[in-house]
């Protein structure tokens, strides 16, 4: 008899697009397991359970290859109706800081690269400038960008949290393969699903909060800073930026 529990576990690996996780032969599917014989209560403790060998979901050894390929032509949200190219991240594999948004736009979209677009041609510029007067040698390929969902939300709208929740493991073992030094979240969506809670970026941002032991900073999205009445918030991102620059790379 599967418990609910156990139908839960395998849907949860079904919708990850895991179609063999019982090392049995193919037909031994759970449904086919025989329910034991019923014992008396007093000597039945223990539950004979098949030999099942489940894929990690954070796998040792974990890759962005790795991930990527987990990824493959990835249908588990509704996100991917509408996509072209699955803009998985760039940049240093290796890198001690990461930047995540939100989610691609329609530059991305088109190309599979984040941050390409406008907000991305001022993120590029936020990075290379702020470090430059900074007196940090450091370019926009030394660090990684990524986004909370892979594939552009229908009109840019913001991503569901359904949406977040399946395509956020990925981000998460992105952020795990990588272990950088800090972590930035550009905007509320990035802030929720690292920080979790409901706060916005305006409560949040300018301070450290902490990823999985990991030091995270939050600041405004890119695209937020691209509005022109947005002057004071420009300011406070490159103080933010400023900030997590120094904590990494001095
Ligand atoms: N906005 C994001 O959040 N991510 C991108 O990749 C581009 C725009």
């Amino acid at each position: 008899m599967q418990t609910e529990e156990v139908r839960k576990y395998l849907k949860f690996y079904r919708d990850l697009g895991v179609k063999e996780i019982w090392r049995r032969p193919a037909d031994a599917r759970p449904e086919s397991i025989p329910d034991p014989e019923p014992l008396p209560m007093a000597t039945a403790p223990v539950i004979a359970l098949p030999s099942i060998d489940l894929p990690s979901l954070e796998p040792t050894g974990d890759t962005l290859l790795r991930i990527i390929e987990d990824i493959g032509d990835c249908k588990r949200c509704r996100l991917h109706i509408a996509r072209k190219k699955i803009v998985f991240g760039s940049g240093n594999p290796e890198a001690r800081l990461v930047f995540v948004g939100e989610g691609p736009g329609a530059d991305e979209d088109e190309s599979g690269l984040p941050f390409v677009g406008r907000a991305g041609q001022l993120l590029t510029q936020m990075i290379e400038g702020t470090a430059s007067k900074e007196g940090i040698a450091l370019k926009r390929a030394d660090v990684y960008i990524c986004n909370v969902v892979k594939c552009r939300p229908p009109e840019n709208r913001t991503p569901e949290p359904d949406e977040m929740e399946t395509c956020g493991q990925f981000l998460y073992r992105q952020l795990r393969a990588i272990q950088p030094k800090a972590i930035c979240a550009l905007g509320s969506t990035a802030a929720k699903a690292l920080v979790g809670g409901k706060e916005g970026v305006m409560k949040l941002r300018g301070k450290w909060h902490k990823w999985n032991n990991i030091p995270l900073m939050v600041t405004y999205h890119p695209s937020y800073l691209l509005r022109p009445y947005n002057q004071n918030a420009k300011r406070e991102a490159w103080e933010d930026l400023k900030t997590t620059l120094h904590f990494v790379f001095d």
